[in-house]
């Protein structure tokens, strides 16, 4: 439980797989849930082991205890429940980009909803610009990601990029850091729902209702570079209400 004023400082004490348990139920909270699906997975610190949940959770009441720490083949090498059986994509990712070490997949209902058009996602708000010239749509749903050829195509079709659009069938986004890979999570789903109305409203333009490119860039930029550290502050502000609702979550 926090203990102090300052909730970035407890944040810091926290062991990975306590973050990780905070970040599954801010996912949950902000809509990046359906049912027991999805899958977390977050590097331990200096280490090619991994954090995950289990396949069989609600996250809205994960504990820390629950999690499982896996090695790069998803053999379980700490914890007491069952991994999922759907985590190839996520060590195809660590395996071709080693500055990656936060993977989060799920299906989000208006990510999902969207996705069905195949469409560009609207850059309508400041947070929609994170995802301007850096995501991709994969467009090409062969059943569940199971199994290295799926998941390697999707991951082929990530690139370089940090964020794919599954069409009719959710997002996967990576990053170096949980709580960016959490902000991209939360505002894909966010972006998705913004894209969605507009586009199903009759007097909205595209070319006219979007933010202008340049602008858009910018935007991107600023917080990649944390600057201002709006990613930083949303976990914070994310996790102390987590923290201070749900202490058990850190058990
Ligand atoms: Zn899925």
């Amino acid at each position: 439980m926090l203990t102090s004023s300052k909730p970035e400082l407890e944040l810091a004490r926290l062991t990975t797989r306590q973050q990780l348990a905070v970040a599954l139920r801010v996912l949950e909270q902000n809509g990046v849930a359906d049912n027991t699906a999805g899958h977390v997975t977050l590097r331990e610190p200096g280490t090619n082991t991994w954090w995950s949940n289990p396949w069989n959770y609600e996250w809205a009441s994960i504990r820390a205890s629950d999690l499982i720490r896996l090695d790069a083949n998803g053999q379980v090498l700490e914890g007491h429940t069952d991994p999922s059986r759907f985590l190839d994509v996520h060590f195809l990712i660590y395996e071709a980009r080693p500055e990656i070490n936060c993977v989060v997949h799920n299906h989000p209902f208006y990510t999902c909803l969207y996705s069905s058009l195949d469409q560009p996602l609207l850059m309508l708000d400041q947070q929609s610009c994170l995802f301007f010239e850096d995501y991709v749509i994969y467009n090409e749903y062969k059943g569940l990601v199971q199994g290295s050829d799926n998941s390697r195509a999707v991951v082929e079709a990530l690139g370089s990029k940090r964020t794919a659009l599954l069409k009719t069938h959710g997002l996967v986004t990576a990053a170096e850091e949980l709580d960016a890979a959490v902000f991209q999570a939360v505002y894909l789903e966010r972006t998705a729902r913004l894209s969605w109305e507009a586009s199903q409203h009759p007097a909205f333009k595209p070319e006219e209702g979007q933010m202008n490119v340049e602008v858009a860039r910018r935007t991107r930029d600023a917080f990649r570079a944390r600057k201002p550290p709006v990613i930083q502050l949303n976990w914070e502000g994310w996790a102390r209400y987590v923290l201070r609702q749900t202490p058990d979550v850190l058990d």
